[in-house]
C-alpha cells in the first residue's frame, strides 16, 4: 500500500523545512498581523504580498476530530484520529492527534504540536496538554 506522501506545493516549502526543523512556522501578514495558512502569496484579509515566517507556539485547542478505521497508508494503522485543531495564532489546522479520545469528547480541549519521523521527514502531530 506504500506510505503516505507529503503534497509539498510552491508556497510551502519554508514550512515543511521548519516542520523538519521541529518548529512548525507559518507566515504573519506584514501589513494585518493575521496568521496566514495553508501557505499563499497575499493575505486573505487585506491582499497584502507582505509576509513573515513565523514559528507556531505550539498550541491550540481542538474544533472537531474523525476516526479513521481503514488503511490508506502502511505509515498510519488504523484505528487513527485526525483533528482540527484551531491554533492559538488562529488558523485551522488538521493533524493527526496521537492521544486516544476521552469518554467526554475532545472538542474544546488543548492540544499542543509534537513531531514524528516518517520517511520523507518529520510530520506534525498534537496530544492533549498537561
Ligand atoms: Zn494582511
Amino acid at each position: 500500500m506504500g506510505n503516505s506522501q507529503r503534497v509539498i506545493g510552491f508556497y510551502d516549502v519554508p514550512m515543511w523545512k521548519s516542520i523538519d526543523e521541529e518548529a512548525w512556522a507559518i507566515q504573519q501578514c506584514d501589513n494585518c498581523q493575521e496568521h496566514r495558512y495553508p501557505p499563499a502569496p497575499i493575505c486573505q484579509n487585506c491582499l497584502s504580498f507582505d509576509a513573515t515566517w513565523r514559528t507556531l507556539k505550539g498550541t491550540g485547542t481542538v474544533v472537531s476530530t474523525c476516526v479513521f478505521h481503514k488503511k490508506y497508508f502502511d505509515d498510519h494503522v488504523p484505528p487513527y484520529t485526525c483533528a482540527a485543531v484551531r491554533l492559538d495564532e488562529g488558523p485551522i489546522v488538521v493533524v493527526n492527534l496521537v492521544d486516544p479520545t476521552p469518554e467526554d469528547g475532545a472538542i474544546d480541549k488543548r492540544v499542543e504540536i509534537l513531531y514524528e519521523r516518517h520517511e520523507q521527514g518529520m510530520l506534525p502531530k498534537v496530544r492533549f496538554s498537561a
